[in-house]
């Protein structure tokens, strides 16, 4: 089938290459030139594992092409748009100018029959608005939100744990259509749920709202945990044994961040204000809050170990990544707990396998460093923030030891064996952990 890709980001650009993948005829478009060229060249402008694969093996079938000239997507017979919805600069609600825009271009070269297809991330009742602006091309709008991990994307696109298809009334045929598109998936029987729009971007706000609230629940209890002396790692296996718990998401640490949770919430949040229902979701304030507070708690750490002042010791900083397997570094915790500790005087030093270059941009003030030896040499202490494989696995306390001026590290993923580093003779502070 032909198909466009309106945005081509860390959404965009994965759906495109995975919608080739399983044999689709593709035009990715985006505004972004330089994002532009570089797909086209078969390079992946962010790191996600499996894209430069994904582009390589599309352009070259001949099947997948990305252009900034939205008339190219004249004659596809699906349109997905996968721009970006960030949070308001002046406000907690989604800014919709890049969605509207992207449809607004869009609907000169929209046909009778063609599907328009939102994968953006909207407040409810964007598509019941969208549709109105479409139907006069004679096109049809559905709402197909998207659930992919950062890290995990292709995986995700490719073979997705559900789908979720919004219509309106008359809907069928244009799921039909949908189905056609994500035909490996529906031969497999992965979950096709056909629905309204509300419910369709609903589906989409509430899980990940779901997903913070648990995230925010595990790092409350370590709040608890802190003046209590409990162990909150403990406490997370031992509730996680439940299976109507569940032990995945209850890792407590320095919080969630990234392009969507944070702003996500927030612009749920808004919406149901906007509904006169703020109450019924007033909680995700407090889910915010306290994941923010554990950023101030991870700094407070490196704070009190060094004595209770940071000014002019030397901090080394391993992550600078929302999470890992990604570049993303969007609101990234890891990030702001960097910033933080250089606002208060320290000398600081990041590592972190594929962000430097998009923190960098961010924060020129910091000092990035591309191996992380090198980064630890010298160190007063070190905080672990982001828990790739690198710090996780692959850093041996004893070898750490051997490079740093002060053995004290500050484990704000939890994601360290305490007893090995004690044995190493550090000084190990984790999270919600004595
Ligand atoms: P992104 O910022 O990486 O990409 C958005 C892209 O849209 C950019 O390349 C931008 O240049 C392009 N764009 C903006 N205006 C445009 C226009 N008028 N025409 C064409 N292109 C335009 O953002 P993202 O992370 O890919 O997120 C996109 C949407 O998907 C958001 O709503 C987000 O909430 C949602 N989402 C993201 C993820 C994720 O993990 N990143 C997961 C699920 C849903």
């Amino acid at each position: 089938m032909r198909l466009s890709v309106i945005g081509c980001g860390y959404l965009g650009a994965v759906h495109a290459a995975a919608m080739a993948s399983i044999g689709h005829d593709v035009v990715g478009i985006d505004v972004d030139e330089s994002k532009i060229a570089s797909l086209s060249r078969g390079e992946a402008p962010f790191f996600e594992p499996g894209l430069p694969e994904l582009l390589t093996e599309g352009i070259a079938s001949g099947r997948l092409r990305f252009t900034t000239d939205m008339a190219e997507a004249q004659g596809a017979k699906v349109h997905f748009i996968g721009v970006g919805t960030p949070q308001q600069k002046d406000g907690s609600a989604a800014d919709l100018t890049y969605v509207n825009a992207a449809v607004d271009a869009l609907i000169p070269y929209l046909s009778e029959g063609d599907v328009v297809a939102g994968k953006s991330t909207v407040p409810v009742g964007t598509a019941a608005t969208l549709a109105e602006r479409v139907a006069p091309t004679g096109a049809t709008l559905v709402w197909n939100p998207e659930f992919l991990r950062e890290g995990f994307a292709v995986k995700d696109t490719i073979d997705p744990d559900r789908m979720v298809v919004g219509v309106r009334e008359d809907g069928e045929r244009v799921a039909d259509i949908l189905r056609e598109v994500y035909h490996p998936s529906v031969a497999k029987g992965t979950p096709f749920i056909v629905t309204d729009y509300a419910t369709a971007e609903l589906v989409k706000v509430a899980a990940n709202a779901f997903l913070a609230t648990k995230i925010s629940f595990i790092n409350a209890m370590a709040e608890i945990a802190e003046v209590t002396g409990a162990d909150v790692t403990t406490l997370a296996d031992a509730i996680g044994h439940d299976a109507r718990i569940g032990r995945r998401f209850l890792g407590a640490g320095i919080g969630f961040g990234g392009g969507c949770l944070p702003k996500d919430i927030r612009a749920f949040a808004a919406r149901a204000e906007e509904l006169g229902r703020g109450e019924s979701i007033a909680f995700l304030r407090e889910v915010d809050a306290i994941n923010m507070r554990r950023r101030d708690r991870a700094v407070d750490l490196v704070v009190s170990a060094l004595g209770g002042s940071v000014f002019k010791k030397n901090v080394t900083v391993l992550g600078a990544a929302f999470k890992p397997h990604s570049d993303d570094i969007r609101d990234s915790p890891a990030l702001d707990v960097a910033v933080r500790l250089h606002g208060l005087g320290a000398w600081v030093t990041i590592t972190d396998p594929e962000a430097i270059e998009n923190a960098r941009e961010r924060h020129p003030q910091l000092n990035y460093v591309a191996d992380r030896d090198e980064a630890l040499r010298g160190a007063d202490a070190v905080i672990v923030v982001t828990e790739w494989d690198e710090y996780r696995r692959q850093m041996s306390p004893e070898h750490a030891a051997s490079l740093v001026s002060g053995r004290v590290i500050v484990d704000g993923r939890n994601c360290l064996d305490a007893a090995a580093w004690r044995a190493a003779g550090w000084e190990y502070y984790g999270m919600g952990r004595p």
